[in-house]
């Protein structure tokens, strides 16, 4: 009785085993396919005046303002003239960008490359001119798994 409760299970296991095998390939190839460099290698060149590829999918809305007090408040920072407020989950994606009306349209494209999900390391002229890097939160949401 015992040997043959041993022998049944032995027999599912060896069922079983090849479907295992297929799942990891197809795991290992998902990864390959989806993620060849690692997320953390991404990399959009000239981010700061030309469109980055769109990882986020967002839908984005474009606000203009007058007044740049309004425009420093919604930023949260005196100094700007423009910023993306990105929020995203595994289901949708929503970014707004503020934006002085006066203010040259290199500067939309650098918002809506926060959009599309990239950033620059730093707040300074070379950080905004070097290469971005994918926003790690974003691609994993949205990116990866959409
Ligand atoms: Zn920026």
């Amino acid at each position: 009785m015992n040997h043959a409760a041993a022998s049944t299970s032995r027999s599912r296991l060896g069922l079983l085993a090849p479907f295992t095998v297929v799942i990891s390939c197809g795991l290992l190839a998902y990864i390959a396919v989806v993620d060849p460099l690692g997320p953390g290698d991404q990399r959009c060149q000239r981010a700061n005046v030309q469109p980055c590829v769109d990882a986020l999918g967002a839908d984005v809305k474009i606000h203009y303002h007058q007044d740049p007090a309004i425009v420093a408040d919604l930023c949260g920072d005196l100094r700007s003239n423009a910023c993306a407020l990105r929020t995203f989950n595994f289901s949708s994606a929503r970014c707004d960008v503020h934006i002085l009306s006066d203010t040259a349209h290199h500067v939309l494209e650098h918002e809506l490359n926060h959009c599309r999900g990239w950033d620059h390391a730093g707040d300074t002229t070379e950080a905004y001119e070097a290469p971005w890097h994918l926003n790690r939160d974003a691609w994993v949401v949205r990116g990866a798994y959409r």
